[in-house]
């Protein structure tokens, strides 16, 4: 989301909920909005990444604790392994991204064909890139700035991400310069790889195992929670979300093409 769009949302929950637009002042915009963000968050929010475990522990929730951790461990051993032959055999087949990176650029690629460029200051890579109105769509004409050395650009995505949005590819195609060199190395699949290189060793039997000599712990029955069933998600949706058409739903993140 764009900051002029924010803050327009911003100033609209001001009007009407003025309190809770006092509360959110508290709080620096760049910990919570991705308009503001300062860091290298990757379109991904806290509660997203909890949602992610979730998926990989289905079905491990309101176990025994002991039976809970040892479905833990084999649930992410086994997405280890599989995540880890999946991405070997996209690399064997010369892919470079996921599927979904790879297909977000393509459209973002379709996307820059349609924009205008203006150059301003070579040695800092500033463009001003202008954007064809779509009346069909309803789209005004827009105009964004990007600056390639700070991988910034107004729309927020380049930064967001650190993939190159629309407007950043439009640019590199003006002076001929690679947008594969602006995508974040995160994103490529040697180093994907590399987290899922690190292996888990079997736990054997209880009886081989060292004696424990730690502290017990016991749980806490006042803790307990009282409502039935599972709390509903607040899961927060980002770009990274948007659906691609046509595809399979069993398939994960990085199936093959
Ligand atoms: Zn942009």
């Amino acid at each position: 989301m764009r900051k002029p769009r924010f803050e327009a949302k911003l100033l609209a929950m001001r009007a009407e909920f003025p309190q809770a637009a006092d509360w959110l002042d508290q709080i620096p915009k760049s910990k919570w909005t991705q308009a503001y963000n300062e860091g290298k968050q990757y379109g991904h929010m806290t509660t997203n990444l909890a949602e992610c475990m979730n998926s990989v522990l289905k079905g491990a929730r309101a176990l025994p604790i002991t039976v809970l951790v040892n479905e833990t461990f084999n649930k992410i051993n086994d997405s280890f392994l599989t995540k880890g032959i999946k991405i070997m055999n996209m690399i064997k087949a010369e892919h470079r991204y996921s599927e979904d990176i790879y297909v977000m650029m393509q459209k973002n690629q379709h996307i820059a064909t349609s924009h205008y460029v203006r150059m301003y200051v070579r040695k800092i890579g500033e463009f001003e890139i202008q954007e064809i109105a779509n009346t069909q769509l309803g789209r005004r004409a827009m105009a964004c700035t990007v600056k390639l050395n700070e991988w910034s650009c107004d729309c927020g995505q380049f930064q967001a991400l650190r993939l190159p949005c629309s407007h950043a590819i439009a640019a590199c195609a003006f002076c001929n310069l690679n947008s594969d060199d602006f995508v974040d190395p995160v994103y490529k699949l040697e180093n994907i790889f590399k987290v899922y290189q690190h292996h888990f060793h079997s736990l054997g039997s209880e009886g081989t195992w060292p004696q424990y000599l730690g502290p017990y712990f016991m749980s806490d029955p006042l803790k307990r929670r009282q409502t039935s069933g599972r709390p509903t998600t607040t899961r927060i949706h980002n770009e990274m979300d948007e659906s691609i058409p046509n595809r399979c739903k069993k398939c994960s993140l990085y199936r093959s093409e």
